[in-house]
C-alpha cells in the first residue's frame, strides 16, 4: 500500500513541474507576443533536424588546413598543435620540402576527431594560421570510429 502510494506522490509530483514550466513558458510567450520586453524569454522547440539553430559566430566546428597559393599545405610541422592536444589526437610526419624557405611539409597530417574535444588549442597555438575550425561542419556523428579519422586529404578540402 506504502508503495502504491509512493508511486501516487511522484505522479503528482511530475504533474505539478511539467504545469509549472508550460504555465511559465505560456506567461512569457504571452509578454513576447504583446512585445512587452523581459530578460527571460519562453522556451521554444526546435523542429530539428528540419529546423536548425544559428551557430554562434565564434563557433568552433570540424577542423581545416590552410593551403598555401601554390595548393600545398600552410602548416610547416613545427608540431605545436599536436604538442598542445590535451587529447593528444594529433598526427603528424614531416618531409622534407624541396623549397628551402618552407623546410619541412606534412607527410601524413591526422587527426582523430573521436578523440577530439573541440578546445580550439591547435588553432590558438599555430603560428601559420594553417589549421582552423571554421568549417560549419558540426554534425559529426559517425557508426565507424575509422570515419571519424581525418587525414591530410580531408582536411585540406
Ligand atoms: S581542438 Fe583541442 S582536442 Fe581537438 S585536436 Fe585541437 S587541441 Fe586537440
Ligand atoms: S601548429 Fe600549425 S604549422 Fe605547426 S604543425 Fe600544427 S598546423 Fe602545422
Amino acid at each position: 500500500m506504502l508503495k502504491q502510494l509512493g508511486y501516487f506522490i511522484e505522479i503528482i509530483r511530475g504533474g505539478i513541474i511539467t504545469t509549472r514550466h508550460f504555465s511559465v513558458n505560456m506567461f512569457f510567450h504571452i509578454l513576447n507576443l504583446f512585445h512587452i520586453k523581459t530578460k527571460r524569454k519562453g522556451a521554444v522547440t526546435i523542429q530539428y533536424p528540419e529546423v536548425r539553430q544559428k551557430i554562434a559566430e565564434r563557433h568552433r566546428s570540424l577542423h581545416r588546413l590552410m593551403k598555401r597559393e601554390d595548393g600545398k599545405p600552410r602548416c610547416v610541422v613545427c608540431m605545436l598543435c599536436a604538442t598542445v592536444c590535451p587529447s593528444e589526437c594529433i598526427f603528424i610526419e614531416a618531409e622534407e620540402d624541396p623549397d628551402p624557405e618552407i623546410q619541412k611539409y606534412p607527410a601524413r597530417f591526422i587527426i582523430d576527431i573521436s578523440r577530439c574535444c573541440f578546445c580550439g588549442f591547435c588553432v590558438e597555438a599555430c603560428p601559420e594560421d594553417a589549421l582552423r575550425m571554421d568549417t560549419d561542419e558540426i554534425e559529426l556523428a559517425d557508426y565507424d570510429r575509422d570515419n571519424l579519422v581525418y587525414n591530410l586529404e580531408k582536411l585540406l578540402k
